[in-house]
């Protein structure tokens, strides 16, 4: 935290926080973990957000990842030790706050939101970095959302996807359980830009200076109208509506024979992925 308004935001354990000038970088901060998301860190990001919303000296917002990947995705280990015996009252009310609630609450954030994305990008940090008004990219920059195949879940909670990438090509992901690389995103107009990896972070800067030095109000109401022409294509609806399909492919029985062929092997299968550039598909499983 490089900030004269630090005392704003606590000290956090997952998170980093600096802000330079008007824009304030909120970056996941658990890089020997492939900054999977812990409940504490998206607790963090969310209060990060909520004291921005209200701080005026902020413009423009930067959810990026330290170290060399943006985020693997949920972190399934924790979700396993912590909420494996949940109910599905528990699971729901869990999933509903942190995973779709705090999505939303990225998505109606009154200022700009740039997602600067380097590496890993996988699952639950999907659904975060699509929630963000643009996305920019490294060139080794991957996305994948692999718990159909992996999990025999419906994709993750939020499911964005077809308004980011287009009906057509969401279904391919999802039901290849591919790795999209940045160029194929940018192709398909999901990513803003690509940026060889060491142009990435001064570019994301560049624009959110330039948003931030906009109209405050002009741009939070161009902001939600725009957000409204996609609720106009019934985008909050249907979120809405996956989201609770989704829930009942937490119990299925599909869900129930990949989970007994052992936990460990798709935490295991997960990691793999995250880590190595070269794996075929990506497939970070997400609770
Ligand atoms: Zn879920």
């Amino acid at each position: 935290m490089t900030s004269d308004r630090s005392n704003l935001y606590p000290d956090y354990a997952d998170l980093s926080v600096q802000q330079v000038g008007r824009v304030l970088r909120i970056s996941h901060n658990r890089p020997a973990q492939r900054n999977a998301e812990s409940t504490r860190l998206l607790d963090e990001l969310d209060d990060a957000l909520r004291i921005a919303k209200q701080d005026e000296s902020v413009g423009c917002v930067i959810i990026s990842g330290e170290g060399d990947h943006f985020s693997a995705g949920h972190d399934l280990k924790e979700a396993i030790a912590d909420r494996g015996h949940y109910s599905v009252e528990q699971r729901w009310a869990y999933e509903e706050q942190r995973y779709f609630g705090y999505a939303m609450n990225i998505w109606d954030f009154p200022k700009p939101t740039i997602a600067e994305v380097r590496g890993a990008c996988m699952g639950g940090a999907f659904m975060v970095a699509n929630m963000c008004d643009i996305v920019l990219a490294s060139e080794d920059a991957f996305f994948s959302d692999p718990v159909v195949l992996s999990l025999a879940a419906a994709s993750v909670e939020v499911l964005v996807h077809p308004y980011v990438m287009g009906l057509r090509r969401a279904k391919e992901f999802l039901f290849t359980g591919e790795r999209l690389s940045a160029q194929e995103g940018y192709r398909i107009g999901m990513i803003n830009k690509v940026l060889p990896g060491e142009e990435l972070r001064p570019a994301a800067m560049a624009m959110a200076e330039k948003m931030a030095a906009a109209p405050p109000f002009a741009v939070a109401v161009t902001k939600r109208s725009l957000n409204r022409t996609a609720d106009l294509l019934g985008f909050r609806t249907a979120l809405s509506a996956h989201f609770e399909t989704h829930q009942i492919t937490h119990v299925t029985q599909e869900t129930k024979e990949i989970r007994a062929r052992g936990a460990d092997s798709l935490i295991r299968r997960g990691s793999a992925a995250a880590k190595s550039e070269a794996a075929e598909s990506a497939s970070q499983p997400v609770a």
